[in-house]
């Protein structure tokens, strides 16, 4: 094989085990070292992944400009701050559904109480 593919190939694959021990470690401790979603239990690592408690994760995300291993990154230097709890995915997705109803809701009643009075 030829040696710049080989290097390549190499710094990819330890790049790819740094961003998983990475996610290891901050998963572990979010979920007091039993590494499953605080919802539904769901152990599968890549299922799993870091959700902001009180909603508005992509935000706060934005506002640190980090995004995937870097916002792990962001979560080890800042010594693991409060307000994150593993979640999967499905529930991160009901999660965020169940915000943007609760939030419809409020609006359409705003709407309707402000017309009445
Ligand atoms: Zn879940």
């Amino acid at each position: 094989m030829n040696r710049e593919i080989k290097i390549t190939i190499n710094r990819r694959e330890s790049n790819r085990r740094y961003s998983a021990k990475l996610k290891m470690k901050v998963l572990s401790h979010y979920s007091n070292n039993n590494v499953v979603c605080s919802i539904c239990g769901e152990s599968r690592i890549e299922c799993l992944s870091i959700d902001h408690t009180s909603g508005g994760g992509n935000n706060h995300r934005k506002a640190i400009g980090t995004l995937g291993g870097s916002f792990y990154r962001w979560l080890v230097k800042n010594n693991f701050p409060q307000g994150y709890q593993v979640l999967c995915m499905n529930c991160q997705w009901c999660k965020r559904k169940k915000d943007m109803d609760t939030y419809l809701v409020r609006r359409d009643w705003e709407k309707l109480s402000g017309a009445r009075s």
